[in-house]
């Protein structure tokens, strides 16, 4: 039995057992299902290939060369101009490397050391749901309260009265990500506009998760919240390196914000992890510098991915949202007759040899999701058809 408090952390993340006791994430417990059945696993997001040589050799040449130790608070400083060199280069952003920039353990640690920093308890944080599991997490552990606008199968797209319906005179933050995970929307700028203008009659801070911002399809481009006129000053703008160089497992990520942000960011994040990832931050650096078709290659390769598993799906049955970006896709099983995504996903390794992941876990209302799953299109192409082929089971 968990203990006080983190009971309701675990309860409102969905971390529960039936015994009172803390449960797996679904991402663990679905890529043990895969490891222990041998099954194809589409559900935790992650790549099975290598990332860009020049980014992983940077790595080994930071190790060899004796970069193992404690990097500088806020970060190297190679680091942390690359981070401001790539938001001019990509989005015309102009940040200070020096005291608008901070490098984190991952984008969840960025994530969770903002909303710590600058929720007071009691404070609302406006966010869409679904949203990714550490959300409703760390606002729990920051003492505020979730606000949540519902994006529905299969377009998506937040009603504008049920956004502006989520802010209040206790509204201090707006969680927005985009590229979102797991729906696989790009926000367009009439969304995007419509969250700025709400943040400002709020006076709200808006924190931007960004990690998907280079895994886009279609020639869609992904707008940054920071870059909307007046934003800069009120945008907390969040991202790492793990999606776009393919190295989920090095955990390097980085925010910018305002110099006064940053600093209030920092007091929280240097007492959890102080640093991290010594030798990789060198090596993405590295990659944030590659040149452009690096960027459109990682892209184009995810968007074949995509259009395969799309195609698959499609094939077997489901119902399919095509995305618009990041690793993910959105299917409804109900046309194939199944109504409990959770309990598909739990069965699917016997009824089709592959994992994905029951969207009603990001959801408050689960009735919202119950029939929707995910599965991750970050995979090789050969094991895309294998899965598609498998999962043309469930039709037969
Ligand atoms: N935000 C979203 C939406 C994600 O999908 C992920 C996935 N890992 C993260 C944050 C965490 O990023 P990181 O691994 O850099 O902490
Ligand atoms: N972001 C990954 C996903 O959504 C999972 C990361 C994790 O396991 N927490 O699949």
């Amino acid at each position: 039995m968990i203990p006080g408090r983190w009971h309701q952390i675990a309860a409102a993340s969905n971390l529960l057992g039936p015994d009172g006791d803390l449960a797996p994430t679904i991402f663990a417990e679905m890529s043990a299902l895969a490891v222990r059945t041998g099954a194809i696993n589409l559900g935790q997001g992650f790549p099975d290939s290598d990332g860009p040589e020049a980014v992983l050799a940077g790595a080994v040449s930071a190790i060899r060369g004796g970069g193992n130790q404690y990097p500088p608070g806020r970060g190297m400083p190679e680091l942390r101009a690359a981070v401001a060199a790539h938001q001019k280069r990509f989005y015309g952003l102009e940040v200070d490397p020096e005291t608008e920039v901070l490098v984190t353990a991952g984008a969840t640690e960025a994530i969770a050391a903002t909303v710590m920093a600058l929720c007071e308890p009691g404070d609302e944080v406006v966010t869409f749901e679904p949203y990714y599991d550490a959300y409703a997490a760390v606002i729990e552990m920051a003492g505020a309260r979730r606000r949540t606008v519902p994006l529905r199968f299969p377009d998506f797209t937040p009603d504008p009265a049920a956004l502006a319906a989520a802010f209040g005179p206790r509204t201090r933050l707006v969680l927005v990500n985009s590229p979102h995970n797991p729906t696989g929307r790009v926000l367009g700028s009439a969304e995007l506009e419509a969250v700025a203008r709400l943040a400002m009659d709020h006076d709200a801070i808006v924190v931007t998760d960004e990690v998907y911002e280079h895994l886009t399809f279609d020639g869609r481009a992904h707008i940054p919240l920071a870059t909307l006129p007046g934003m800069a000053e009120r945008t907390v703008t969040i991202s790492s390196g793990g999606k776009t160089f393919s190295v989920t497992g090095w955990k390097v990520g980085w925010l910018h914000a305002r110099r006064d942000l940053v600093d209030a960011i920092t007091t929280v994040q240097q007492f959890l992890t102080y640093v991290n990832a010594g030798p990789f931050q060198p090596a993405v650096a590295a990659g944030l510098d590659l040149p452009g078709e690096f960027f459109l290659g990682v892209a184009g390769t995810l968007q074949a991915g995509r259009d395969l598993l799309v195609e698959g799906l499609q094939a077997a049955g489901f119902g399919v949202r095509v995305p618009e970006g990041t690793y993910f896709i959105v299917a409804d099983a109900a046309p194939l007759g199944y109504h409990d995504g959770l309990a598909l996903c739990r069965d699917l390794p016997r009824l089709a040899g592959v994992v994905a992941v029951p969207m009603r876990v990001f959801y408050d209302d689960q009735d919202a999701g119950r029939s929707l799953v995910r599965f991750a299109c970050c995979k090789r192409p050969e094991v895309l058809r294998e899965a598609a082929d498998r999962l043309g089971a469930l039709r037969r």
